[in-house]
């Protein structure tokens, strides 16, 4: 029995013999052509990403009907990497230029792409390269004449799936219903394959580093999804402790699930609606699945890609369109870019601290065509469903009226090109610097909403890096501090008559999410699969206790304490709430 530890990116357990995936398309190597052959290879590798597109064409279409229109958003980003100037049209170049085979000028191509992509700061953005390689390993593959294989859509039995990187296209053709988990050697929660398999509802454990070679083939695996582990030929003990789990969480989720056609109301009857927080359009199907009533939060930098390139005007249009259409009749809350100096390209030296340094709004200095056009783009979609523009990092009212501005232009370049839009779009501020909360009463006059971004506002407020670990023993949502500046922006938000939302983790802990309410606040957005536990503190509690709960909190001196008098105040909900370490 060998026990491997990763990621856990998509909770559940499943036992069952392991399939080993490799990706091995054969070797490629370099082929002098005389000119006259040049024209010849150019048209057989045209020929290659012609299919290679059709066949992308077709996963998609499959992926729509058998899944959802959302998973098939990945393939519109394969099929546009495929038809980049720099993938297709580049590699035909090079076969032209140096006279040589097509699989060459396509591994040609592939290495400088991958330079390029290494340089990325962003984990995300330099795990897209298995994008890359997905697409330009379609199309050696049909060079070789082998459009069709290897298949993974057919498989001979239920499986636990190893793979090096399963790649989203390889992901999409799978036999899910003969997948019983996935476990990868790259990736993590933002890895595509990870939120295919948390929609499907598959267990994934994603940055196993050596499962391939640790796990022998066919051999008996066992995943728990949730805590990240894979058991390997698993000694009679370990199995039946397995096996007990997943009875209990198969029977947890059934009653969760249960929980979707449940209002989120408090005991006295006050509705408080929860939302979901998105990074991809393809998680909209989740969050209605677990019940989302809106979209709170879409983090919309997500879209740039693995490029850093911004989509263009349209390219964001059929993204919102998409995503407002599908979460009829709920609002969804686009956050405006934000991203870091590095999105606008070469500019000197790094900020010596970027959370505190050029970001979001601070880049409209350098360039302010990426947020017009985004605002084009968010006002347009406006005219299919409710859409409401969020600004992040607004640090007080001279930021928050260069944003208004900038939305002010792209209404009026609009009007004068004529084209459909909303004029009346919700407009909001993310709160989620401090000197932004203290002014809150002073931004409400000119804004439709807030929402609270406790991630930052906590790092802010205790001056504590909320990605360093060596200090995450500081970050505190109990802290005094916090709840004190919860507590004033919903007084600000109240006496101004302006909704109120909270879109960072704390909405989704919930014993934090009762002292919200009890703070006033009416709106939680969190990630999907956090939405029904949230609603089930929601539901045992009135929001009277709830209210005399946080004004007793408000009056203690420390975390510890505030923590403490949560936890004892509700013991039921503290029982299913992990103790914070
Ligand atoms: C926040 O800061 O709380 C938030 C919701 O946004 P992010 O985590 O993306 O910074
Ligand atoms: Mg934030």
């Amino acid at each position: 029995m060998t026990a491997l530890r990763g990621t856990g990116v998509s909770p559940g357990i499943a036992v069952g013999p392991a399939l080993i995936v490799e990706h091995e398309v054969g070797p490629v190597f370099r082929l002098a052509l005389s000119p006259e052959q040049v024209p010849a290879e150019v048209e057989r590798l045209e020929r290659a990403l012609a299919v290679s597109a059709d066949q992308l064409r077709s996963i998609k279409e499959r992926l729509s009907r058998e899944v959802g229109a959302p998973h098939a958003y990945i393939f519109d980003a394969h099929l546009l990497m495929l038809q980049d100037s720099l993938l297709g049209a580049r590699a035909v170049e090079v076969v032209r230029e140096q006279a040589v085979n097509a699989e060459w000028a396509l591994r040609t191509v592939s290495e400088s792409l991958h330079a390029l992509f290494s340089e990325f700061s962003d984990a995300y953005l330099r795990e897209r390269s298995t994008d890359l390689d997905d697409v330009i390993g379609r199309v050696q593959l049909n060079l070789r004449g082998a459009p069709g294989a290897p298949t993974l859509a057919k498989l001979p039995e239920p499986v636990v799936l190893v793979a090096g990187d399963l790649r989203p296209s390889e992901a999409a053709e799978l036999d899910w219903d003969r997948v019983l988990a996935i476990v990868t050697d790259v990736g993590s929660s933002t890895y595509h394959t990870a939120i295919i398999a948390r929609s499907l509802g598959i267990p994934a454990v994603a940055g196993l580093e050596d499962a391939t070679r640790r796990i022998p083939p066919g051999g008996l695996v066992a995943v728990d999804g949730a805590r990240g582990e894979v058991v390997v030929e698993p000694k009679a003990e370990a199995l039946a402790r397995l096996r007990a789990a997943q009875v209990l969480y198969r029977r947890e989720e059934e009653r969760l699930r249960g929980t979707r056609g449940l209002a989120a109301l408090t005991a006295d009857g006050v509705t408080v609606a929860l939302e979901a927080n998105v990074e991809f359009p393809e998680e909209a199907a989740t969050a209605q699945q677990y019940g989302a009533e809106g979209i709170g939060l879409f983090r919309s930098e997500y879209l740039l890609g693995r490029g850093l390139r911004f989509p263009t005007e349209e390219q964001q249009l059929d993204v919102y369109r998409r995503l407002v259409e599908q979460m009829h009749p709920f609002p969804v809350t686009v956050r405006t870019w934000d991203v870091g100096g590095e999105a606008f390209g070469p500019a000197g030296p790094s900020s010596p601290n970027p959370a505190l340094g050029e970001r979001a709004l601070r880049l409209l200095q350098r360039s302010a065509d990426p947020f017009r056009v985004q605002l084009r783009a968010l006002l347009r979609a406006g005219t299919h469903g409710p859409v409401r523009i969020m600004f992040p990092f607004v640090s007080g009212p001279s930021d928050l009226r260069v944003a208004l501005a900038l939305l002010e232009q792209a209404r009026s370049e609009l009007r004068v090109s004529g084209v459909a839009f909303r004029e009346d779009v919700a407009v909001g501020v993310n709160l989620e610097v401090p000197s932004a909360a203290v002014v809150a009463d002073l931004l409400a006059a000119d804004v439709d909403f807030f929402s609270v971004g406790t991630n930052d506002l906590i790092q802010y407020l205790l001056a504590v890096d909320r990605t360093d670990p060596r200090v995450s023993g500081l970050y505190d949502p109990w802290h005094p501090a916090v709840l004190r500046t919860l507590h004033g922006i919903a007084r600000s938000a109240a006496a101004a008559g302006r909704p109120l939302s909270v879109c960072g983790e704390m909405a989704a802990e919930p014993l934090q999410a009762v002292l919200l309410v009890g703070l006033g606040f009416r709106s939680l957005s969190m990630a999907p699969s956090a939405i029904p536990r949230v609603k089930e503190a929601i539901r045992a509690v009135t929001a009277a206790d709830a209210q005399a709960l946080a004004a007793r909190c408000l009056a203690l001196g420390s975390g510890v304490e505030i923590e403490a008098l949560v936890r004892e105040s509700l013991p039921t909900i503290a029982r299913s709430a992990p103790v914070a370490s």
